[in-house]
């Protein structure tokens, strides 16, 4: 039977609740390396409710650190709005400051790995995913015009950096799809524990809708499927109708069912909360979000012939070798290979690069 928390908490006192998930889902962290990722779907203020909170950042940090790991890293792959403004998205959220010096561009270093041909035969996911021994994932009480909630199993899609994201979102073509994608990408290496940022949460047509709720809570769990099931009990949706979390169960990664949950804590449902429709239709229909998505993948880097020193630093820093030096001392790309993470312009001292 699995269990989910769902502990009282406000930002002043996220702590509390944080040592209690750990209490109930104990890790076993001395001499590991844990990777931490909060959501970070875009810069934004962390009052407009868009991003895991700080202070729930900073608790788990904290926390981890007093179980003496051997290296902690907090990082996340910003979506389609924030592609290569990691460290401005991190920085403006606030979520920079409450890392206490372990952030790291996740986007920077990457590997290939087998994936759903229906989708993509290959996809890049950040190395440091792959290397982690822990992962603690903390997702966001959030809905989402595609997926009705983002919650667990959606915050993994941030283990992959750059514009595969919206390249996955292409492939998948429709709601549903996307939905079992959504899956896909969760199983390339599943968290070891979800603290979930429940204080303030997020109704209407999510993930950056203007609508926040004061929810006032924590959850936890070392399961998924059954945290997002109670996420969207909580919310006024049966889990069942979810497409992600049936192909979660069909894939045995966990079960919505409610008598198959153990909750501690109080369940509730939120009154009167505002859900994006169920079809899962409002992001594909927002032609913002699809010209946003549209304009990332086309995009490649071009130098500047007049600014670039030939340093070789975007070649090195390439995270799939897309990147090669040409007979006129100019970095030149593959545009096959190149995944628009937009490393390569973040990282060229003489600001050379432009996404063209
Ligand atoms: S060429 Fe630049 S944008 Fe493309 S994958 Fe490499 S670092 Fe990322
Ligand atoms: S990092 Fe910038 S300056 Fe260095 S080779 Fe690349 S484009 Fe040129």
């Amino acid at each position: 039977m699995s269990k989910v928390m769902i502990h009282p908490a406000d930002y002043e006192n996220v702590r509390q609740a944080v040592d209690r998930a750990f209490e109930l889902f104990p890790l076993e962290l001395l001499g590991k390396k844990v990777l931490i990722k909060p959501n970070v779907l875009r810069s934004s203020e962390a009052k407009e409710g868009v991003v895991t909170h700080p202070a729930v950042l900073r608790a788990v940090v904290e926390k981890v650190e007093t179980m003496k790991p051997a290296a902690i890293v907090v990082g996340d792959n910003p979506g389609v709005f924030s592609y290569g403004a990691n460290e401005e998205s991190f920085t403006k959220t606030g979520l920079m400051d409450a890392a206490r010096g372990y952030y790291q561009n996740i986007g920077n270093d990457s590997q290939k790995v087998d994936f759903n041909p229906e989708f993509m035969p290959k996809v890049s996911v950040s190395r440091v995913v792959l290397d982690a021994d822990i992962i603690i994932s903390l997702p966001k009480f959030k809905t989402h015009g595609l997926t009705v909630i983002t919650g667990a199993i959606k915050n993994s899609y941030g283990f992959l950096p750059g514009a595969q994201k919206a390249k996955l979102h292409k492939e998948a073509g429709n709601a549903e799809r996307f939905h079992e994608l959504l899956v896909d990408v969760f199983r390339l290496r599943i968290p070891d524990l979800f603290i979930m940022d429940a204080v303030v949460g997020m109704e209407g047509n999510g993930p950056a809708s203007p609508d926040l709720r004061d929810i006032g809570l924590i959850l936890a769990s070392d399961n998924a499927v059954a945290l997002d099931a109670i996420v969207a009990v909580m919310m006024g949706c049966e889990p069942g109708r979810l497409r992600f979390l049936q192909k979660a169960k069909e894939a045995g990664l966990g079960d919505y069912d409610l008598h198959t949950i153990e909750v501690i804590g109080v369940l509730k449902q939120v009154p009167d909360f505002k859900l994006p429709p169920l079809s899962g239709e409002a992001n594909l229909e927002n032609e913002i979000i699809q010209t946003a998505i549209h304009s990332r993948m086309i995009l490649r880097p071009q130098a500047d012939p007049e600014l670039c020193t030939s340093c070789g630093a975007c070649v090195d820093q390439c995270p799939v070798s897309a990147l090669s030096m040409s007979d006129d001392h100019l970095p030149q790309v593959d545009a096959d290979v190149c995944i628009t993470c937009f490393c390569c312009q973040e990282i060229c001292p003489e600001k050379a690069i432009t996404l063209r």
